[in-house]
């Protein structure tokens, strides 16, 4: 385009005219006359011309927003303008104005096979989704081996839904704790609102993946299958389901201290991410390597630490634990969640075939757990009076993998909500014969608990 004289400018013009009118041709014919296999072809061939088109569209977007001349009709920003011009939604302007910008910027390879009709425009928003979106990731799309090459030849060969999931774990193993914010930023715009209007109640909310999951399979396991005779719809069986859960928990039979570990929601853990995690999380490294040890700690020395933060660099690189439909877990969640989980090894071989399954074991036995809540009594969190039943242990996976599970002093009993808030916030907890010492990672002491006579 850099040498377009005004012969080229009117050849492109007309280019462009011709194509329309071809469109316009091949559009009055009557294609259920056609043989079967030039109709099925037809499909195929409409999906590589839409794909160039949306090449050259992004191409048309970035060259018009930086040549300028759309400021002067008073549009307050070029994702406006794009809406006025063509009638669409506010949020499809602003997606595909930041796409042109991120393929012009960003992924000139992605750009190149999308022109070429190698990938669908879904493969192209996984890549400028979830790899353009963080300065480490940027520089990530450079590398020779592992970057926007290799993510481009992946995507010829995976479908739009394992690609997405393979750009998050890239993503995810390009920068943990872009990710682990992420989580943060999430479980912050949780909200449910219960609000009485007429003749009953509206719910409206957002919950994060973790928690709309662990919702979902609770309403769904309460559901149940329906009877011949049930003529409910799924919403309104769903609304039933969530009814009873709720009296459920409050007769007091689900929610007792026996009842202490995560049923519905399975993790898969690659064993050296576990191990990775389990160093990462030393309570050791926190004591020496941040600032507030040397302050915390010359006073008096705890007995114990039970840490919440982690060392991103043992981390770096580590594939991602994933839920059962594929998604990547944050390394912080997987510490949370692996606080109340039961352990099942199973070993696969090269070919994805089981050689092993281990038997299960938990973190903390039910005796420990007992042992625990009996000493603690209620959430240990500074001013936080909540019972064991709304609570579980938050221990230290050091200490689990180094000294085994018998020590009850490298666990304390939190209420669900401050256990979140723990890992959230990487509080580490000191023990001292009397008392818990709750310190935020840049050294500031929230409180302490005194430990029940
Ligand atoms: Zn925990
Ligand atoms: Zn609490």
């Amino acid at each position: 385009m850099s040498a377009s004289g005004a012969w080229s400018a009117e050849a492109f013009g007309e280019t462009l005219a011709e194509i329309s009118a071809s469109l316009r041709t091949l559009h009055s014919t009557e294609l259920s006359a056609l043989p079967s296999q030039v109709i099925l072809d037809t499909v195929r061939e409409v999906e590589v011309l839409r794909r160039q088109l949306d090449a050259l569209n992004a191409k048309a977007l970035a060259a018009a927003e930086a040549d300028g001349l759309w400021a002067s009709t008073g549009a307050r920003s070029f994702a406006a303008w794009y809406r006025n011009v063509t009638g669409r939604h506010t949020g499809t302007a602003r997606r595909q104005v930041r796409e042109a910008r991120v393929l012009r910027d960003q992924l000139p390879a992605t750009a190149a096979a999308l022109a070429d009709g190698e990938l669908s425009a879904d493969h192209v928003a996984a890549l400028t989704r979830h790899a353009t979106n963080t300065p480490a990731r940027r520089d990530q799309l450079t590398d020779p081996e592992l970057g926007e090459a290799f993510l481009v030849a992946r995507a010829k060969e995976l479908d739009a839904a394992d690609f997405t999931q393979l750009v998050q774990h890239w993503a995810v193993r390009t920068d943990p704790d872009a990710a682990d914010r992420a989580w943060k930023e999430d479980s912050e715009r949780a909200e449910l609102t219960i609000a009485e209007t007429t003749g009953g109640y509206h719910l409206a909310g957002w919950l994060s993946k973790i928690d709309g999951m662990a919702l979902l399979s609770a309403v769904d396991a309460r559901v149940g299958v329906p009877t011949a005779d049930d003529t409910r719809t799924v919403p309104q069986r769903r609304a039933a389901a969530l009814i009873s859960l709720v009296r459920l928990a409050l007769d007091g039979g689900t929610l007792k201290p026996g009842a202490r570990i995560r049923p519905h929601l399975s993790v898969h853990v690659p064993i050296d991410t576990l191990l990775r995690m389990v160093m990462a999380s030393r309570p050791d490294d926190c004591a020496t390597s941040r600032d507030y040890a040397g302050a915390a700690f010359a006073l008096e020395p705890p007995l114990d630490v039970i840490p919440a933060d982690l060392e991103s660099a043992q981390l770096a690189g580590a594939a991602a634990a994933t839920l059962e439909d594929g998604t990547p877990v944050p390394h912080s969640v997987l510490a949370r969640l692996a606080c109340q989980s039961q352990m099942h090894r199973v070993i696969f071989g090269p070919q994805s075939e089981v050689l092993d399954l281990g038997r299960e074991e938990r973190l903390y036995t039910g005796a420990q757990a007992r042992a625990i809540i009996a000493r603690d009594r209620r959430c240990q969190y500074p001013g936080c009076n909540a019972p064991p039943f709304e609570g579980e242990i938050h221990h230290c996976l050091w200490w689990y993998a180094h000294d085994g599970p018998t020590d009850t002093g490298k666990g304390v009993l939190l209420c669900w909500y401050h256990h979140d808030y723990v890992h959230l916030h990487r509080i580490a907890i000191h023990r001292f014969l009397d008392r818990w010492r709750f310190v935020r990672p840049n050294g500031a002491v929230i409180g302490e608990t005194v430990l029940a006579a």
